[in-house]
């Protein structure tokens, strides 16, 4: 063969603009020359060129990152988990704001009504405040970020923990500003915490078996009947609830490590539990 379609005659046929009869002739040589056909595969770069503009396009459109994000990018966390942790509804103003109101009237009532040397009504409801919020930061119903979730390079445990360790810091530093606002106490406002990583765990390690909001709300309802029962048998004791003292955050402390342990040894679940979840 020893004539060829002119590069810009291929480059009119590639964009479709070539008249017969040269489109004819054009045609019928290129079908049968693999040189031509590759020119003409070089000659149709401006479809390309088109997408790769149309990918731009959607890139400039996409959310630009928040303060939150740009500050969890600049402290060194990867960007996918920094948009994953930003977009947390749970981190979110509404919700702290939300946290914070509770424990400030808890700890006003607390140093207003003082009737023991324990802030009981404080003690019962910080626990519940991290679990709630982990259960809040997890599964399709409560989260827009589900969908990323699921599909963001990170398998379902390893998400639960980013999350969990991100929320739980939260709350319980919102925890523990609240227990410095009851300085008349001592140390016996602190009895929360231990009670609050028994809670947080035990409900995690439920979720696979009971599902995502059963797990944290029996977990939850144990708690408060745990209360309720433990004010019932010492009513008229001055001491306090059998939980926050010695032997009940001993206890505590062992539910905890117990179902932190139960956590990390069914991790597969969680992938599972994610994925049937979609
Ligand atoms: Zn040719």
């Amino acid at each position: 063969m020893t004539w060829h379609v002119s590069e810009e005659d291929l480059r009119a046929y590639a964009r479709g603009e070539l008249a017969p009869p040269v489109l004819w002739s054009a045609d019928a040589h290129v079908t049968a020359c693999a040189r031509c056909r590759a020119a003409l595969a070089e000659a149709a770069d401006p479809v390309a060129l088109d997408a790769g503009w149309e990918r731009l396009d959607a890139e400039l459109d996409a959310p630009r990152p928040g303060p939150s994000e740009r500050l969890l990018v600049r402290i060194g966390v990867p960007d996918h988990i920094a948009r994953l942790l930003a977009a947390t509804p749970v981190l979110r103003g509404s919700w702290l704001g939300a946290v914070a109101a509770v424990l400030i009237m808890t700890v006003c009532v607390s140093n207003a009504v003082r009737t023991s040397d324990t802030p009981t009504l404080f003690l019962a409801l910080a626990p519940l405040l991290p679990l709630a919020g982990v259960a809040l930061s997890y599964g399709p119903a409560l989260d827009p970020t589900y969908e990323m979730a699921v599909v963001a390079p990170l398998d379902g445990f390893r998400l639960l923990m980013i999350r969990t360790v991100a929320v739980l810091a939260v709350a319980l530093g919102l925890n523990g500003l609240a227990t410095l606002a009851l300085p008349g106490y001592g140390l016996r406002a602190l009895a929360w915490l231990l009670p609050a990583l028994a809670l947080t765990s035990t409900g995690l390690a439920l979720a696979p078996r009971l599902g995502p909001v059963q797990a944290p709300s029996l977990v939850g309802g144990a708690w408060i009947t745990l209360l309720l029962v433990a004010r019932v048998a010492g009513a008229g004791g001055e001491g306090a609830l059998v939980p926050f003292t010695a032997l009940g955050q001993a206890v505590a402390a062992a539910v905890a490590v117990l179902a932190a342990g139960l956590l990390v040894a069914g991790r597969d679940r969680f992938d599972r539990l994610q994925g049937g979840a979609v």
